[in-house]
Formats: C-alpha cells, sequence, structure tokens
C-alpha cells in the first residue's frame, strides 16, 4: 500500500526518506556524493528522522577530510577524526543529549558539542557547508582515486591547480607531480593506476548513448507519462545513471516495462535494464511530481543546498512533497514551478542546478536570461568534402536554410585545402551564395602546428571571413609548450577563435595538458572566442571552463564541426553546456546576426 496516498493531503507524515539520496549521479564538475566514497548513498539526517549516531560520525569524518584538502590546521583535523570515533562507538544516540551532556564525552569540546546539536537540528553544520562551498565538487571527487588522500589533494590543487579528473591525468602524464615534495615515480604510479580503476568505475555514457537508452523507454511508454530526470536532464556532458519519474500507477508501468526489458524491484525502487543500460524508475503521483522530479533531478550539491532554504521555512524536502517541521503536514506540488513558487524562488533551470550560486540568485529572481536553442542564428565550423567531410558545400547551405540559420561558416582543415584550392572554394561559396538564403562563409579551421606556427600566411588568413585556430597534433608535449602554441595563436590578428580548446574525445582520449586559466585569461586580453564544440563526442570546453571564461568576458562559440548533414543538430548539445555554463545570448558569438558578426570578426 501506498502510505502516503492512503494517509492524503494535510496527513501526519511519516513516509519517504528526505530528499538527498535521490539523484541518480552527478555531473563532473557538479558536487559528487557527499558523504563517503563506498557503495552506499548516505542519507542526511534530518530533524523529523532520528538522526542516527553514524549521520554524525560520517559528516565529521567528511569534514576533517575537507579541512584536509583546504590545507588547515593538522589540530583542528584531529579533533574530527577524533569525534567522529568515540561517537562511533558509542551505545546512545548522541542526537539526544544537550551540550552541557555532550562535552562530558571524551573527545568532544564546546565546538563539536555546538555541531552536534546543530546536525540534530537542521540535519547538518554551518561550517560544514561553508567549506564544501569553498571546495569544487570535482575536486572533493578526486579522492575517490586510490592513492589520494586530503592531504596530496590539498597540494594538488593548491600547487599545481588541479581540479578535475582530467587535469590530474595530464599532470601525471606530464610528470609534473614529480616537481613537488614527497612525490616520487612511485606514487606517480599509484595516482596513474588509481586514474584507470576510477575511470572504469565510472564507465559513463556520450548523450546520443543515454538518447538511444531512452529511446527504448520512448518506445514503451506513452509520451507524457515519464521526464527523463537525473544529470541527463541538468545537460551533463556525459551520463551516468538514467532515471526517469513516472507519474501513474506502480504495478501497470512495471508490467509495461518488463515487455522491454528485465525489471528489477527492490522495495520503492524498480530499474530496467535497456540495451545495456540501467534505468532508474520512480513513481509519483501526479499531484506530486514536482518534488519527486526535483529530487530526482539533483544534484547532490543544489539538493543539499535548497533543503537549507526550505529548512529555513519551517520545511524539509521529500519525493512526496514539503513536510511543514512543526505540524508534519505534507504539501503537495504537481510541477517544480510550484515548489519554487512556494519557497519564494524563481525556477532554476535544471542545467544551472549545480550549487554554484544559482539558489542565491534565485531568492533574489536574479538568474542569469539563459541562451536557447532557438537564439543561434548560424553555426561556425562546419568540414566539406573539400577536406574530410562528407558534404558539399550546397548540402550545407541547404542544411543551413532548413535550420533557418542565416550562416555557416565553413571551415575545412589546413592541411587538406592548399592555400591555392581555398581561392577556388571562395569562388564557389559564392556561388552556391546566389541560390541559397542561408550565407556560407569562407572560413577555415587552421592547424596551430607543434612549433607554434599556422597551417597558412597571413597574407591567405587575411582573406578568410573566420578562422579557427586549433591543435590537433603534438598532444603529448609539455603543458607549458602546449599553452603557449594555444596563446601565440591568439596572438595571431587573424584568429577568432580557438577550436576544442583541450582536444577531448569523451570515453575515448583525455584533454591535452593545457592551462586553461592561462588560455582564459589570454582570450579576453586579444579578444579571442573560445570554441564549445557542440559535437557530443567532444563537449569541449566543458561547462565549468565555460562558466570562468563567461565570467572573464571571453565569447563564446558554439559550432558543431558536422562532417556530414545530419550534424548540424547538435548544436542542441553545444548550447546545453552553454546554459551549464551560465551563458546568455549575448555571450554566444553565434546568436549574432550576420553583419553583426561580420563587424566582430573584421
Ligand atoms: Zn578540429
Ligand atoms: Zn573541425
Amino acid at each position: 500500500m501506498d502510505l502516503g496516498s492512503a494517509m492524503g493531503i494535510g496527513a501526519r507524515y511519516g513516509g519517504a526518506m528526505p530528499c538527498r539520496g535521490g539523484y541518480p549521479d552527478d555531473a563532473p564538475g557538479g558536487h559528487q556524493r557527499l558523504y563517503g566514497f563506498g557503495d552506499e548513498p548516505v542519507i542526511m539526517g534530518t530533524p523529523e528522522r532520528q538522526v542516527t549516531n553514524r549521520d554524525v560520525t560520517e559528516q565529521f569524518a567528511f569534514m576533517a577530510r575537507l579541512l584536509g584538502i583546504a590545507g588547515e590546521d593538522q589540530y583542528r583535523i584531529a579533533a574530527y577524526e577524533r569525534a567522529a570515533r568515540q561517537i562511533d562507538h558509542l551505545s546512545f544516540p548522541v542526537a539526544g543529549l544537550d551540550e552541557e551532556e555532550l562535552t562530558r564525552i571524551p573527545g568532544i569540546g564546546e565546538r563539536i558539542a555546538r555541531q552536534i546539536r546543530e546536525i540534530a537540528a537542521t540535519g547538518t553544520f554551518g561550517e560544514l557547508i561553508d567549506l564544501q562551498s569553498a571546495i569544487p565538487g570535482s575536486v572533493v571527487e578526486l579522492l575517490g582515486v586510490s592513492g589520494v588522500g586530503p592531504k596530496t589533494l590539498h597540494v594538488l590543487y593548491k600547487k599545481l591547480g588541479i581540479r578535475t579528473l582530467d587535469d590530474l591525468e595530464q599532470a601525471v602524464k606530464g610528470h609534473r607531480l614529480r616537481v613537488l615534495s614527497g612525490f616520487g615515480p612511485k606514487k606517480e604510479e599509484t595516482i596513474k593506476r588509481g586514474i584507470e580503476q576510477f575511470r572504469k568505475r565510472s564507465n559513463r555514457m556520450t548523450r546520443p548513448q543515454a538518447d538511444a537508452v531512452l529511446a527504448g523507454v520512448a518506445a514503451i511508454l506513452p509520451d507524457g507519462r515519464y521526464t527523463v530526470a537525473g544529470s541527463y536532464r541538468r545537460g551533463s556532458s556525459t551520463v551516468g545513471r538514467l532515471a526517469i519519474v513516472v507519474a501513474g500507477d506502480r504495478n501497470a508501468v512495471a508490467e509495461t516495462l518488463s515487455t522491454a526489458g528485465a525489471v528489477t524491484r527492490e522495495n520503492d525502487a524498480v530499474s530496467v535494464s535497456l540495451g545495456g543500460a540501467g534505468v532508474d524508475v520512480r513513481f509519483a503521483e501526479p499531484g506530486r511530481c514536482g518534488t519527486a522530479l526535483l529530487c530526482t533531478t539533483g544534484s547532490a550539491g543544489f539538493l543539499e543546498r535548497l533543503g537549507q532554504v526550505a529548512a529555513e521555512q519551517g520545511y524539509r524536502i521529500t519525493p512526496d512533497g514539503l513536510v511543514e517541521r512543526a505540524s508534519g503536514q505534507l504539501q503537495e506540488f504537481a510541477t517544480e514551478e510550484e515548489v519554487f513558487s512556494f519557497l519564494g524562488m524563481e525556477t532554476v533551470p535544471p542545467e544551472l542546478r549545480e550549487d554554484r550560486g544559482e539558489i542565491e540568485l534565485a531568492l533574489r529572481h536574479a538568474l542569469p536570461d539563459l541562451v536557447d536553442l532557438s537564439d543561434v542564428r548560424g553555426d561556425l565550423h562546419a568540414h566539406t568534402t573539400w577536406s574530410d567531410g562528407r558534404q558539399s558545400l550546397e548540402d550545407v547551405a541547404e542544411a543551413g536554410e532548413r535550420r533557418g540559420y542565416e550562416y555557416i561558416v565553413i571551415t575545412d582543415h589546413s592541411s587538406k585545402v592548399r592555400a591555392e584550392a581555398l581561392a577556388k572554394q571562395q569562388a564557389e561559396i559564392e556561388r552556391i551564395n546566389r541560390r541559397h538564403d542561408c550565407r556560407l562563409l569562407s572560413g577555415s579551421e587552421v592547424d596551430i602546428r607543434s612549433d607554434g606556427t599556422l597551417g597558412y600566411e597571413n597574407r591567405v588568413l587575411a582573406d578568410l571571413d573566420l578562422v579557427i585556430a586549433s591543435v590537433h597534433s603534438g598532444f603529448s608535449q609539455d603543458r607549458d609548450v602546449l599553452t603557449r602554441r594555444i596563446l601565440t595563436a591568439m596572438e595571431n590578428k587573424h584568429v577568432d577563435i580557438i577550436g576544442h580548446p583541450t582536444g577531448r574525445l569523451l570515453g575515448q582520449r583525455p584533454a591535452y595538458a593545457v592551462d586553461l586559466e592561462r588560455v582564459i585569461a589570454h582570450a579576453a586580453t586579444t579578444g579571442t572566442a573560445l570554441e564549445i564544440n557542440a559535437s557530443p563526442h567532444r563537449l569541449d570546453l566543458e561547462d565549468i571552463y565555460i562558466w570562468h571564461a563567461k565570467k572573464e568576458g571571453v565569447k563564446l562559440a558554439a559550432g558543431t564541426d558536422a562532417h556530414r548533414n545530419g550534424e548540424f543538430a547538435n548544436m542542441r548539445y553545444g548550447i546545453l553546456m552553454a546554459r551549464r555554463g551560465w551563458c546568455t545570448p549575448d555571450d554566444i558569438l553565434n546568436t549574432l546576426s550576420l553583419s553583426a558578426l561580420l563587424e566582430w570578426t573584421s
């Protein structure tokens, strides 16, 4: 029996678990699971659910790790570790004690006693939240790499600026760890193996792979009956676990799903295996879909922060609704918009739900007006049969017309089109432009060669409408050398855009060693745009760096790198990335009209 529905609105609510832990997975760059790195997601303590010693222990152990990453005083770290150990051994719940009783427990001082009271009352404590927001989730995630503890991570993060798994992998490859004291070849090898294992464990899907799995869901569940949630909905570049929220009868839906794939049921949770991937199915009554969707979408960090906002107003968020803490009354919401509005906030678009300050802005009704696919007026990166593409110039113009674009820039590879041939291509482009509404522009994706020079001479570049400069060789170069190649290219006044700035191929090839902070700072100086390569196998730049570039006032150029006609539709992935990077239309180069774009490049 479904307890919640049997009791109806306003009944004393004692049912579902709190919101945390409901999200299926998290995005790179976002907050990962917050406590422990074992298999069990830990559900945070809440006032209504008795806070267990385990909850407190987990939080203090996590606090100790965060303090370690932050490079805090060893005594403070040890104090939390000691408190965690002590509480773990107690036979009575600490949440029931007052401050004075708490301080009588060996290893618990006044400050920690206060924090235990705070955990008992709110489910967490302020200092933990503050510290957590000061360290990027992608950094904390690296604790999951064996050989990387808090102390090591502090050095990696503070001294080498390592923020992501890609960063760490490059640093290891470039032997940059060895310059640090205590980092010999042996430690380097351990971390290298740790990264490999970590990658195998994570095993994430590209978005087209996820789409293929979801097509299986669409084939069996009628449209409008379910919503895809999780990191997929948040627009992450890769997806770990898929989750859908279904409005309707649990048994009937599980029955339907079982016709298509193996269904496993465990208590309330149902998951179905389709095309080799698992899809978690969450059920909600239509009147309760708002909070169900919110909780299943995540991210963990976002929900944590939203939980604070709700707690300040006297509510606790659960997948079934908001529970008033004083009375236990359940408030139900059919849509997410209603939940946000109830909490006095603007609706936070899923792509922003990463705890990067969006909740504070939503409370002030000051969220950025994110760029939308319909704002895009053209594509800045396309290949044709003149280089390695499978489409003619004519095909491109037709594709542009079908998409309602004002322009598409032809950017064949400099390595495949000789300078003399480029003049011929320009003549052909002019001829085609007479017949089509979507204007083809004459551009190039010019190589940034291993020695830092460009694939064409300046007089050739000067003749083009738009120039993308990209690294296609010398991937294993030293970080400083590689970074300087890109900086030098940006100094060439003909170069408008740096193509796929990190060179990564999702799931196949990590980024090359490049110091993106230097690249972004230099782009701001030279006025060069950075590409958001919209190919779902690249999605390069990653959202966190888009966000960073935007903050520095750097323009971003969304281009599909289409080699064949169907690939122009990949623009939607690029725009998802842009949205995750907080971009408004003004930040994106190809929201400009044709004339404004030509003015920008000239
Ligand atoms: Zn390229
Ligand atoms: Zn390309």
